[in-house]
């Protein structure tokens, strides 16, 4: 073997090393993007006094950080929402709880003041006025100004007969469940919840809400563990 075969023997050695070692990198660099997609709690958020739907013993509890004036939630309310209903409210598998993130001032806090009063007379109807909130935010420009006293007292009226209109409009005013929003804003600092939806299965914070096969595999997870 002359001089110049060995060297282009090490080439080859080095490239081949390096490659490998690139390899390396983009696998564990995957994974840890991979890991990235959840974070992990030690607990689940506490969901008393929280709207919920199902049990609240169920094995497994779901709960939305939304926020009425964020399109994000709308469209997750209006699109996988039901799907996560049908598959796993309705069946009984787990428990759904909702808790406001007022991330968008002061319309965000008005809507979720109106919809734990809502909640306070009646639990049921807390869900039909919920759905409605989301069905009521405009599909273009919902930047701007829609959520008014006026309008939560028209949307209340319409689908909520139930619910008693001066009462609603005396804890707007009076602004009556501030604890509870004091309640909601612990949560969200316990939990380091940064945007909206924000989609928590047991102690499992996912960081994409719209991954509906990620949500039934976390699920399905959960469910199976002893
Ligand atoms: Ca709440």
């Amino acid at each position: 073997m002359n001089k110049n075969q060995n060297l282009s023997k090490k080439v080859v050695l080095y490239t081949t090393v390096i490659v490998g070692l690139m390899v390396v990198l983009v696998v564990v660099n995957q994974l840890s993007t991979k890991k990235e997609q959840v974070q992990s709690f030690d607990d689940r958020p506490s969901i008393e006094g929280q709207p919920t739907l199902g049990s609240p013993n169920a094995k497994v509890s779901v709960v939305e950080f939304g926020d009425y004036k964020c399109p994000a939630c709308k469209a997750w309310s209006e699109q996988y929402f039901p799907r996560l209903k049908q598959d796993y409210i309705d069946t009984g598998k787990i428990s759904f709880s909702f808790v406001n993130a007022m991330f968008h001032g002061g319309e965000s806090r008005l809507a979720a003041m109106a919809a734990e009063s809502v909640f306070a007379q009646d639990s049921q109807a807390f869900w039909t006025f919920n759905d409605e909130l989301f069905k009521a935010q405009p599909e273009a420009d919902h930047d701007a100004a829609w959520i008014t006293t006026d309008k939560l007292l028209e949307i209340a009226e319409a689908h909520t007969p139930q619910i008693d209109r001066d009462k609603l409009l005396e804890d707007i005013n009076n602004q009556t469940f501030l604890p509870q929003h004091e309640a909601d804003n612990a949560l969200i600092e316990k939990f380091n919840v940064e945007q909206t939806p924000t989609i928590i299965i047991n102690g499992i914070k996912l960081s994409d809400p719209f991954d509906y096969e990620k949500i039934k595999e976390m699920i399905e997870e959960q469910l199976k563990e002893g």
